[in-house]
């Protein structure tokens, strides 16, 4: 099993067809494993051996999917770096991963000096980009140029792929490691159910690539073969303008990136038909965020699927036949094929259905894993089972309810309460565009349920419109007793609202906040 196995396949069968659609630039599968075997001999040729650390930081290119096949086929591990991190992030991924190499697009140049005096292990750095590449930087298009196609080094299976680091949504991000046996497992069963992506689509590439929720995609993409269709990042109107333009067949969206496509008034006129499949997960989605996905794209079929960079990353999917029935959309689906789920007590014993435990899973999908983190990587697969960190629980019939990650669970006068619930309440009303729902002290109650609301364009609402509202849908004691409106929720380089950063302030003579 070879992530670049899946390289040659597509030359033998579609070697004229689009490997992918950039702006105005196509490249054939034929010139893209022509331009991966020259690119992976200048790999070669500047030291990358087997099990070397390549990264790249760019914005969503046509070259990045290059670079994720390149960096495999010279023999080497790529690092796909998160473009949102600050330069003191960026560095220490760099020099925790002891990465050799660094490809950068024109978006970063302006921080590769000062990257570099942090991360000594990088050697060189590759520009690439249109114009020439500035001083001191090796040109990628000369590179290609410039060598000759050396052959696949043959890694594969258990051999080390990739190191993805995690999303830095609860504390400080690690790195995952994750073998070639371990993305194409995770791609190869999540395919299998019939319900990812379309047999030789066109897949759209808006989600970052650095992230593994596109990257589990651009795995099957390459599996099943088809185009990648690639923008640059998200925005409502060039996603909506690629779908059209481009004929797009599916599409991996996280929820706030589905919200504002829906809801944006300027996607109200694109034609958005060729859509087939809309792929979400990543972090909850309100139902009420669904139901206008539903009405705004009805010849797509809806997707869900919750994982986590630690299991490559799909660990449940919810097929589109569960979203039609009632009480399930709100489920994140049953195991996929390649993956076994239990719910956990601390010690790890199973609890009964329908009981809040951890959710842990099993299966080839699993980390080797964290990078330089022993310790870590002990506790999070003890006893052979990767510890999530997510609390949920299994119905009678194996559906999965994510409920919220362990860490982001209020306890208020001793009731439990999951975020998650608190905010799909809230979202069922008009004018809230999305929100948050954290835990902050309360003198009377330990913790008091707090919510964190942004209002949709042209509404207006009271916090106590709020609570009323809740009141009808929730018990009372989940219900909001403060609701906070703000212009904009802190969200991760994936996306994800950083509740870390919404508690920090309540929490700030405590642990808690910065946990
Ligand atoms: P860090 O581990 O650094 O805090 P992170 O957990 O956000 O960051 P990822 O691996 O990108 O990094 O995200 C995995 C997490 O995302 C899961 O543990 C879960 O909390 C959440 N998640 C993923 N899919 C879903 C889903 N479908 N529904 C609800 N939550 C989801
Ligand atoms: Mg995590």
């Amino acid at each position: 099993m070879r992530l670049t196995q899946a390289l040659d396949r597509a030359v033998q069968q579609t070697p004229d067809l689009a490997a992918t659609v950039f702006g105005d630039r196509t490249r054939s599968w034929a010139q893209c494993r022509d331009r991966v075997a020259r690119f992976a001999g200048a790999l070669r040729a500047l030291g990358i051996g087997a099990g070397d650390r390549v990264a790249m930081l760019a914005l969503n290119r046509d070259d990045y999917h290059e670079f994720q096949l390149a960096v495999p086929w010279s023999g080497g591990v790529g690092v796909p770096v998160n473009t949102r991190w600050s330069v003191e992030e960026i560095a220490f991924s760099l020099a925790d991963s002891g990465t050799r190499i660094l490809l950068v697009d024109d978006t970063f140049l302006d921080r590769v000096a000062a990257v570099r005096e942090r991360a000594p292990s990088v050697e060189t750095v590759i520009h690439c980009g249109d114009g020439p590449a500035p001083e001191g930087l090796l040109s990628y298009e000369e590179l290609i140029a410039g060598h000759d196609p050396v052959p696949d080094a043959g890694r594969g299976g258990d051999d080390l792929a990739a190191i993805y680091y995690t999303g830095g949504t609860t504390g400080r991000p690690k790195g995952v490691m994750l073998t070639h046996a371990n993305l194409l497992s995770s791609a190869l069963g999540t395919s299998a159910t019939g319900h990812f992506l379309v047999p030789r689509g066109r897949l759209l590439h808006a989600a970052p690539m650095f992230h593994l929720a596109d990257g589990a995609a651009w795995v099957a993409r390459n599996v099943l073969g088809g185009t990648h269709v690639i923008v640059p990042g998200f925005t409502p109107a060039g996603v909506a303008t690629a779908i059209a333009e481009h004929q797009v067949t599916d599409a991996l969206l996280v929820p706030t990136m589905v919200q504002m496509l829906v809801d944006s008034p300027d996607t109200a006129d694109h034609d958005l038909s060729s859509l087939r499949r809309l792929l979400y997960g990543a972090s909850p989605i309100s139902e009420a965020v669904l139901e206008r996905a539903a009405k705004r794209l009805p010849a797509a079929e809806f997707t869900q699927l919750y994982g986590m960079t630690e299991l490559s990353p799909v660990c449940t999917i919810l097929t589109p036949d569960d979203h039609g029935q009632d009480g399930l959309r709100r489920s994140a689906g049953r195991a996929a094929p390649h993956s076994t789920v239990r719910i956990v007590d601390e010690n790890d014993e199973d609890v009964p259905v329908r009981t809040v435990g951890e959710i842990v899973s099993r299966g080839p999908h699993v980390m080797l894993g964290y990078w330089n983190r022993p310790e870590e990587t002990t506790a999070a697969l003890r006893g052979g089972w990767m510890h999530t960190g997510d609390g949920g629980y299994l119905d009678e019939n194996g559906y999965l309810f994510v409920v919220d990650r362990i860490k982001d669970m209020i306890v208020s006068g001793g009731e439990n309460v999951y975020s998650a619930e608190v905010e799909n309440a809230l979202a069922r009303h008009p004018a809230v565009a999305s929100c948050a729902v954290i835990g902050v002290p309360d003198e009377q109650w330990g913790e008091r349920v707090h919510a964190v609301v942004v209002t949709a364009s042209g509404h207006e609402v009271t916090a106590d419109e709020l609570r009323e509202h809740c009141r009808e849908l929730i018990a009372g004691y989940k219900c909001p007793r403060s609701v906070e409106l703000v212009d904009a929720l802190p969200m991760s380089g994936a996306g994800k609202i950083l509740k870390r950063e919404l508690r920090a302030t309540y929490w700030e003579s405590t642990d808690r906040g910065v946990s």
